[in-house]
């Protein structure tokens, strides 16, 4: 048999991180990388942070994991506490999980377990959008809406209902908030409201779509349209929740409640794995009363060390007053950026929350003609960036799941304004670059 071809080995052409401090990563041969999208929006509050790494290192000196069958554990009822007071309102339970795949897939059961508690086990279909990312395991992977990611599992995903996804710049129908939601009552009726689990969906869109917040107004239609039908409301925060748009949960900003929740990425900001689903206590009373608990976890749900790591980053969010620093770069990290773009034709958006801000580019601003999918041009702009210092999260796809190209910047909370400038140079640079050598800009 002949040997696999090297390309096959995807890190093989990876430079080999050996530290970091804050938001900047060093590479064995002393390159230093600016941190302008903590890995896909996670190291919220940047790297090696010494009072974090005392937290969990005090953690596994007192014990490393107290199974949750047996123990509950000071780390786990603190962040608990902690969560329950940055969500507000009724979104007081919690399942820990090691990620945003898991947490995902803890959400969607409990939607399940919360219609079979109350004996509608009709109820078993998930509503969710295209251009949506919700995670890699086989039910996270079937509501999502990414036909690069999903193509090679189809025949094996669950059967999902799909919806126009609500994005201001590329709008459905007219005005976009309103023809969309309108898409889901449509959806629940056409489907018969007793068979509808729940809607799952993104209130700010990261990787599918590149940094899409609702529409004014959305979030309020879907939430209507979900309480009169008894459909379970799903907010998947796993990239833009946690403070990374500017409020704790991002759905805070469109003044609505979803009934479950998945949040993962800067809850423990990369230092430990971690991630949360979160339900209120509309979910949790049929479910405890009838099933006693919920029907879902893992052998590391609620590890300790991980929860250890999350007390103290939460801790450090909200000592420092990071959300309102995080709300306040908003408008200027905009601007920045479409000033260190003057003159790019290509530039067709500037848009997102907070510290989770993409630029879109287009083959033709006018008509938002998206660049040929055959160009890589988002994978260019990764490796350029690389090159130039700069980690930043190029995606593609999100204009019909093949072609599209979108930089999202998503800097730690923690960034200083020469930080954020290096970043947003380093960013407009690396585009300018990959447009000139494509001849496309
Ligand atoms: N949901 C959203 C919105 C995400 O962006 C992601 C990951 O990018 C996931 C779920 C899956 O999270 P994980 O990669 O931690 O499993």
């Amino acid at each position: 048999m002949s040997a696999l071809p090297s390309s096959i080995h995807s890190t093989s052409a990876l430079p080999k991180v050996a530290w970091a401090k804050g938001s900047y990563l060093t590479d064995v041969s002393g390159k230093q990388y600016i941190d302008g999208s903590g890995g896909p929006a996670v190291y919220c509050i940047g790297h090696a942070n010494t009072e974090v790494n005392d937290a969990i290192k005090a953690q596994l000196d007192r014990i490393a994991h107290g199974y949750r069958y047996n123990f509950t554990t000071d780390a786990l009822e603190e962040l608990t506490d902690i969560i329950r007071k940055l969500c507000g309102g009724t979104l007081n339970c919690m399942i820990y999980v090691t990620g945003g795949s898991e947490a995902v897939e803890s959400c969607l059961k409990l939607a399940l377990q919360y219609h079979a508690a109350r004996g509608e086990m009709s109820r078993r279909r998930f509503i969710a959008r295209n251009r949506s990312w919700h995670g890699n395991t086989l039910g996270a992977l079937s509501v999502s809406g990414f036909l690069e990611r999903t193509r090679a599992f189809e025949g094996s995903l669950l059967d999902v209902s799909r919806l126009s996804p609500a994005n201001d710049y590329r709008p459905i129908g007219s005005p976009n908030g309103e023809a969309c939601a309108q898409e889901l009552e449509d959806e629940i009726l056409r489907l018969g409201a007793d068979k509808v689990a729940a809607f799952i969906f993104e209130p700010v869109v990261g990787a599918a779509g590149g940094c899409v917040p609702a529409p004014a107004g959305y979030a309020k239609l879907i939430r209507d349209i979900c309480t009169k039908y008894d459909v379970l409301m799903i907010a998947d925060e796993v990239m833009c929740g946690a403070g990374r748009c500017g409020t704790w949960r991002a759905l805070e900003a469109d003044g609505v409640e979803p009934d479950i929740m998945s949040v993962a990425k800067g809850l423990a900001g990369g230092y430990m794995p971690l991630g949360v689903a979160i339900y209120n206590d509309r979910v949790a009373e049929p479910i405890m009363r009838v099933h006693g608990a919920p029907m879902t976890g893992h052998t590391f749900t609620g590890h300790t060390a991980s929860c250890a790591a999350g007390v103290a980053v939460q801790k450090i969010v909200i000592r420092e007053n990071l959300l309102a620093k995080v709300r306040a770069n908003e408008p200027r990290l905009r601007s920045m950026i479409a000033e260190a773009l003057t003159g790019v034709e290509a530039v067709g958006d500037i848009r997102g929350r907070g510290h989770f801000i993409a630029t879109e580019l287009v083959a033709d601003s006018k008509t938002k003609k998206p660049f040929d999918a055959s160009h890589k041009l988002f994978m260019h702009i990764r490796q350029r960036a690389l090159e130039n210092g700069l980690i930043c999260y190029p995606v593609g796809g999100n204009v019909d799941g093949v072609n599209g190209d979108v930089v999202i910047l998503a800097p730690p909370y923690n960034s200083t304004d020469a930080e954020l400038t290096e970043m947003v140079d380093k960013m407009a640079m690396s585009i300018k670059q990959v447009l000139a050598a494509k001849g496309l800009g």
